[in-house]
């Protein structure tokens, strides 16, 4: 009888998607009458570990997806040689209601300064939390909406970029846009517009964008609809790359 109820259970487990249950099952039992749990209880802790087995899943393919460069987070983050970086500023946004505001985060300064690092981390926790991410440097975007246009499925690539809650638009400025690339990322920004997120990276301060979109209007035209609702986090301190060159530099100088 026991048996043939184990058999049930385990295929009806399956059938419902519940595969820790389908396999865990004396054990899950074994351990309820250990700990003399309740119904209820037992309910919750099967209920628990297949939801809490199945985010991580969730979580390790949604980052494999995300084009993340790395995985880094905010813990790995040495705030302390970023002294001018307001660490509660960063932390409240790692809080994520910067998410769910469909606000956005700029994040400027020059190259080294963990711009990208801070980037990665709030997706990172933002993907951890359930929401959808998508990273891309800025070129990489206009180089894939180009070649899209160019085979007449602009739309379509348009939507991967429009899909996720959590857009990383990384490098900003690194290269100058023409105008057809400034008015896709117009369309971009724009259809996104308190609809979702986006992080962006820049090593350009705003007034150098007319220079970086070709066009002062359109830059205005994206830096309208970008800042709107917008965390702008200047970070003006030394590059972390440099940091062991330049202390490594100095006895090679004397001697
Ligand atoms: P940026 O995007 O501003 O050019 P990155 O975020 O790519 O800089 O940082 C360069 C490298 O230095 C990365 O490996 C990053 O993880 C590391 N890094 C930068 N700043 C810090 C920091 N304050 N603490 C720890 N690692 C850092
Ligand atoms: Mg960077």
């Amino acid at each position: 009888m026991s048996e043939l109820i184990t058999a049930r259970i385990q295929a009806h487990a399956t059938r419902l998607g519940l595969p820790h249950l389908a396999e865990h099952l004396d054990l899950l039992v074994e351990r309820a009458e250990t700990d003399s749990m309740g119904y209820r209880e037992f309910i919750d802790t099967i209920l628990g570990e297949e939801l809490g087995l199945r985010e991580g899943r969730r979580f390790r393919t949604a980052l494999k997806l995300s084009g993340l460069p790395h995985h880094k987070t905010l813990e790995e983050f040495d705030f302390a040689f970023q002294p001018d970086l307001d660490v509660r500023k960063i932390r409240d946004l790692a809080a994520l209601a910067f998410v769910t505001g469909h606000r956005n985060v700029a994040l400027l300064g020059p190259p080294g300064t963990g711009k990208t690092h801070i980037a990665t981390a709030l997706a990172v926790a933002a993907c951890q939390a359930g929401h959808s991410i998508y990273f891309t440097s800025l070129d990489d975007c206009v180089r894939q909406l180009r070649a899209a246009e160019a085979a007449g499925r602009f739309a379509k690539k348009l939507q991967t970029y429009l899909r996720p809650s959590v857009l990383v638009l990384d490098e900003v400025g690194y290269l100058p846009c023409d105008r057809a690339a400034a008015n896709m990322v117009f369309q971009l920004i724009s259809r996104r517009y308190e609809r979702g997120s986006i992080i962006l990276t820049s090593n350009k301060t705003f007034s150098e964008w007319g220079q970086v979109f070709t066009d002062d209007v359109i830059a205005t035209a994206i830096l309208d609809r970008l800042l709107h609702h917008c965390d702008v986090i200047a970070i003006n301190g030394p590059s972390y790359r440099l940091k062991d060159r330049a202390l490594s530099a100095v006895p090679a100088a004397v001697s």
